[in-house]
């Protein structure tokens, strides 16, 4: 856990790829250590591929 603090304004944001094996892909991701932050939401990605989750705002891209 040493990410970019840059983004002070999001305190909970964070920027994860994700491969298209994973989908459909959810939130909290399993394997999170977060998995209990909020109800396990489906993520929407959109035609270039971001998402990101209504519930923390973590985004995602498919990669
Ligand atoms: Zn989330």
């Amino acid at each position: 856990m040493n990410n970019s603090v840059d983004d002070t304004q999001h305190k909970f944001v964070s920027h994860s790829v994700v491969s298209e094996g994973e989908l459909p892909f959810h939130c909290p991701p399993k394997d999170t250590q977060k998995w209990n932050m909020h109800p396990k939401v489906y993520i929407q990605f959109d035609k270039k591929g971001k998402g990101a989750c209504p519930y923390c705002g973590s985004r995602y891209e498919l990669g």
